[in-house]
């Protein structure tokens, strides 16, 4: 079983990424799981067909400890086993505490065993927030992929994302499998993740790109794959799947100086 964390800021693409991805997997004919680890809880919603998945969070607060794995598993499509962490009631508390929650739940209502081949934890935001840390510093997930795209925001999210890898690499198995660019069409995007990728020493795993298809799909709260199976977007989720499936390159990044980061988007004409 891997079990592989999806980081990278806000609004980038990450829960979209994820859930063609692992639709794209399943079609392989993979068993996985998805655990949304953001407090926004829209990790699986695409898989669930629009369905709001009540989260572990929200569960343990009404019900108690007593809960059914069923009460927090829903299966979506291909039958991916979804689940959606949760976070504390608003202003109150950590929201990276739920996700530890989350996972130490499951894995007493034994959602680990069985034939699975994939977990995915779909996390918010970058790790300054050790709490957003949990799932790489408990040793959960020992493969990371970062979502990012060419603007700068991206990329200085991204590269924070590294430095919280290269510090728990160090005391657990943790590392970085690649980059994933979720393309917002800026100028020579590839050629500027590519040598972002390089510089810490990672891979380009694969260039997503930007498509409207993604919106009319989400719109009818299925995932490009779901809705169409046919068009070049989904054949891209699945290029994408069969390079993670077949990944063997995974490193301890080298995060870089912010001066670098801006170095390097002048030398691809972003800021120049
Ligand atoms: P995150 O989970 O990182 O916060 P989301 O997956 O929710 O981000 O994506 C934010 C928005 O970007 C969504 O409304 C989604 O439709 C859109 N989006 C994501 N990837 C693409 C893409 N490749 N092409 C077009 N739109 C996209
Ligand atoms: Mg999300």
């Amino acid at each position: 079983m891997r079990q592989i964390a999806i980081y990278g800021k806000g609004g980038i693409g990450k829960s979209t990424t994820t859930q063609n991805l692992t639709s794209a997997l399943g079609e392989m004919g993979k068993k996985i799981m998805v655990v949304g680890c953001d407090p926004k809880a829209d990790s699986t919603r695409l898989l669930l067909g629009g369905l709001s998945q009540k989260t572990v969070m929200d569960t343990l607060r009404e019900e108690g400890e007593d809960i059914d794995l069923e009460d927090i598993l829903l299966p979506g499509y291909l039958s991916i086993k979804c689940v959606e962490s949760g976070g504390p009631e608003p202003g109150v508390g950590c929201a990276g505490r739920g996700i530890i929650t989350s996972i130490n739940m499951l894995e007493s209502l034994g959602a680990y065993e069985g034939d699975l081949d994939y977990v995915f934890y779909d996390v918010l935001g970058d790790v300054v927030c050790g709490g957003f840390a949990m799932p790489i510093r408990e040793g959960k997930a020992q493969e990371i992929y970062i979502v990012a795209s060419g603007e700068l925001m991206a990329l200085y999210a991204a590269n924070n994302i590294a430095k919280g890898i290269q510090k728990y690499a160090k005391s657990g198995g943790t590392r970085l499998g690649g980059i994933i660019c979720n393309s917002r069409k800026v100028d020579n995007e590839y050629e500027l993740l590519s040598a972002f990728a390089k510089e810490l020493e990672s891979q380009l795993i694969h260039f997503v790109p930007r498509d409207n298809i993604v919106q009319r799909a989400e719109i009818n709260k299925k995932t490009v794959i779901e809705y169409d199976a046919k068009c070049e977007q989904a054949d891209e989720y699945r290029t994408l799947a069969r390079a993670i499936d077949g990944n063997d390159m995974f490193v301890t990044p080298k995060p870089m100086h912010t001066d670098r980061l801006e170095e390097l988007m002048m030398e691809y004409g972003i800021l120049g």
